[in-house]
């Protein structure tokens, strides 16, 4: 049943962006394939691992309906290009040898399953990579809010948010301020009221509604993704 908590099942959130490389847009096969690599890796070892992708590489709804586009259909075409960035690292995991499943929340049966949480869990449990497309499915929602869900749901011992380009959560913008300082650690309280951004909101309370620990670490440092899941010290937790 998907709410015991398996010691070895992580929900890992990649960002969108990172899929992009340099390019800012579409996916760079081989950022994909480097990831692929890294998650092949801990999946040999005997870890449980599903994914959340963003679509920040495509549209983000927010930001077409800036430019004058209905914000509910342009949600819905930033949930679609997740599935492209699933498809994506679907194909390298497979030629690492990984079996892997795409369950998408909007219906799309030639590319991928439907979203089911308790064969989600079955695939896991048969060391298969799940790789949860289209957020949930819902306009206004994103897809830090979608892996939360999913974290909960298939019983993840914790989220790890995988970002491009910082290493974790500091206390002013490091691009920006040279005297910016990491935390190694936070209270979801201190996320919210010193609007840190670790992601959204509604992902935060989620979160710490249900105690679901979040990792924020750097995606695209070798071997980070193997740090993050055998709990060494990188990056912040945002924890109780
Ligand atoms: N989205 C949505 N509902 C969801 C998940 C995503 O409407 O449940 C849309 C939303 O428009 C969002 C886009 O998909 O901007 C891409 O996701 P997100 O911005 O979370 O990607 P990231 O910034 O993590 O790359």
């Amino acid at each position: 049943n998907g709410t015991d908590t398996a010691h070895r099942r992580y929900l890992l959130k990649l960002s969108g962006e990172a899929f992009a490389g340099g390019g800012g847009l579409g996916v760079d096969p081989d950022v994909v394939h480097a990831i692929a690599r890294e998650i092949a890796a801990v999946v040999r070892e005997g870890y449980e691992i599903a994914i959340v992708i963003g679509g920040g590489n495509f549209f983000r709804g927010a930001e077409l309906q800036m430019r004058g586009m209905d914000r509910a259909r342009s949600d819905y075409m930033g949930m679609l290009g997740t599935v492209m960035n699933c498809l994506a690292l679907q194909d390298f995991l497979e030629k690492e040898g990984i079996e892997t499943r795409v369950q998408t929340a909007i219906t799309m049966g030639q590319v991928a399953e439907p979203y089911l949480p308790l064969r989600a869990v079955r695939h896991l449990e048969k060391g298969r990579v799940v790789i949860f497309g289209a957020g949930m499915g819902m306009p206004y929602f994103s897809t830090d809010t979608t892996a939360a869900q999913r974290a909960l749901e298939i019983g993840a011992k914790a989220l790890l948010m995988g970002k491009n380009g910082v290493d974790g959560v500091y206390d002013s913008d490091p691009k920006h301020n040279t005297d910016a300082v990491m935390f190694d650690a936070l209270e979801y309280g201190d996320v919210i009221t010193r609007d840190l951004r670790v992601a959204d909101l509604t992902a935060i309370t989620l979160c710490q509604d249900n105690k679901l620990p979040i990792l924020v670490f750097e995606l695209l440092a070798e071997g980070n993704i193997a740090r993050a899941v055998k709990g060494e010290k990188i990056g912040t937790l945002v924890n109780d």
